[in-house]
């Protein structure tokens, strides 16, 4: 399947718009060349969304440094370069206040929770996989057991040795909605409901052919308790090692929904910001990254030192790329694990 990366285009407003890809190291599709339909200068970014399947699009000035974010619908009249940003994945993106809320909640949990529970120096997970496939055979996302077992060597050498992710069960569904479901749909609701299995301390796994681009999504740690059966990721069934989602294929669409699911954001959660991800020791990032662009440094103000994180699972590379959390984000995972533990 092909996956489209980040493009950077240029629209040329003369009589005619003319747009052409100007940097991408690894473009795979769409390739633009002439938007039909615009005869004028100006742009409507519902057009653009419409004739691009996107859903955001950046405008810069002369690509950097961005000079303001579009919402759709509005009207663009002076577009001298667009980046298009394509969503990997699809988990929301939580407010300040929503997170500052969640890491005082953590704290009185904390200070609730026993010390001997806390004092846990290792966490074992169980993993329930749901396949959810449209019919039989790896085409219609009947993944073999074999890719299930390579993913969960695939977590359990991502994460921090303090996690064990261990496989307590698969079950098999075949259902042509679910096969298609998305984040925020009712499909969503119905497979999660029916399917989901164990505790707060249990990952669900759901595998489906979401569609709309994305690799997969997940729920948030302090989520659990408001609606305990949505809790879990949901992942493309071709991201798991071996699939067909080059370069997306290595399993780490899995490590990085997880990362969600037990409590980190996307590095470039934020932009160029002192809170940024809020996590120390990632550098601030200005959006996401995509393929493997070493040396990236997109906040370059002094207040912001470090090369974009890019190697790191919660960014958007490759999965070739992408090799580590830090220590920042596993301290991070260990403080909201206790939205997972039983007071
Ligand atoms: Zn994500």
């Amino acid at each position: 399947m092909n996956i489209s990366r980040n493009v950077i285009i240029v629209f040329s407003l003369v009589t005619i718009i003319i747009v052409m890809p100007v940097v991408s190291a690894q473009i795979t599709s769409p390739e633009l060349s002439i938007l039909p339909g615009i005869d004028n200068n100006v742009l409507s970014v519902n057009t653009l969304l419409k004739i691009e399947n996107v859903d955001t699009v950046t405008v810069n000035d002369n690509h950097d440094p961005l000079i303001g974010n579009l919402k759709c619908g509005e009207e663009v009249n002076t577009v001298i370069a667009a980046e298009r940003i394509i969503e990997k994945c699809g988990t929301r993106i939580p407010t300040d206040n929503e997170i500052v809320q969640a890491q005082k909640e953590a704290a009185q949990k904390q200070a609730l929770i026993s010390q001997q529970a806390l004092a846990v120096s290792s966490v074992n997970v169980p993993v329930y996989f749901h396949v959810i496939n449209n019919g039989e055979g790896i085409e219609n996302g009947d993944i073999p057991e074999s890719q299930i077992i390579d993913q969960m060597d695939v977590l359990n050498n991502a994460y921090p040795s303090t996690y064990t992710f261990s496989l307590a069960g698969i079950d098999r569904t075949t259902n042509s909605v679910w096969y298609m479901a998305g984040p925020g749909t009712r499909a969503e609701s119905g497979m999660k409901t029916t399917l989901r299995k164990g505790g707060a301390d249990a990952l669900n796994i759901y595998t489906n052919n979401m569609g709309g681009g994305l690799l997969g999504w997940a729920t948030f740690p302090w989520d659990y308790e408001k609606k305990p059966n949505m809790d879990g990721v949901v992942i493309l069934y071709s991201s798991l090692p071996g699939g067909e989602a080059e370069p997306y294929n290595l399993g780490d669409t899995a490590t990085h929904e997880i990362g969600h699911w037990v409590g980190l954001f996307h590095t470039f959660q934020g932009g160029c910001t002192p809170t940024n991800d809020y996590v120390s020791d990632t550098p601030a990032e200005r959006s996401p990254a995509y393929g493997c662009p070493e040396g990236r440094d997109s906040c370059t103000n002094k207040k912001f030192p470090g090369l974009d994180p890019i190697y790191n699972f919660m960014d958007y590379t490759n999965d070739s790329c992408m090799n580590h959390f830090t220590e920042g984000q596993a301290s991070r995972m260990t403080d909201m694990w206790v939205y997972r533990l039983k007071p």
